[in-house]
């Protein structure tokens, strides 16, 4: 049987893209992982092919969205606690990369982090 993959999000960074495919496999659902290898040698050319994908198989879309969206890496403090909004105190903050110019599309890294707030949609930026 040949089976068709969904591509269900793509990340900047392997580091990324770990916590979702562990989960997705604790409940069963086999991920797979492009263009990995290119990123982890060459991050420049991983930019420009869009980072990883995290691909499952059709039939899974389902479930692989409905977790991904359960656990879609709200970011977490270095002790691991979720971070909360300074607007309206909601621990659903993601990161949030906000590309602007050709300048930051070629070095990514001297971006700093963001948060958005999935609640408000507040922007954070931390110091
Ligand atoms: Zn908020």
């Amino acid at each position: 049987m040949n089976q068709e993959f969904y591509t269900l999000v793509a990340f900047e960074y392997v580091a990324d893209v770990q916590i979702l495919k562990g989960r997705l496999e604790a409940d069963g659902v086999p991920v797979f992982l492009r263009d990995e290898n290119t990123l982890n040698s060459d991050p420049l050319i991983s930019n420009a092919i869009g980072g990883v994908k995290l691909q499952v198989y059709y039939s899974d879309k389902e479930k692989a969205t409905e977790i991904y969206n359960e656990v879609r890496a709200y970011a977490v403090d270095d002790q691991g606690n979720l971070r909360s909004c300074p607007n309206c105190k909601a621990e659903r903050m993601e990161i949030y990369y906000n590309r602007k110019g050709l300048f930051y599309k070629l070095f990514p890294f001297f971006e700093k982090r963001k948060y958005k707030c999935l609640n408000c949609e507040f922007i954070t930026e931390p110091s």
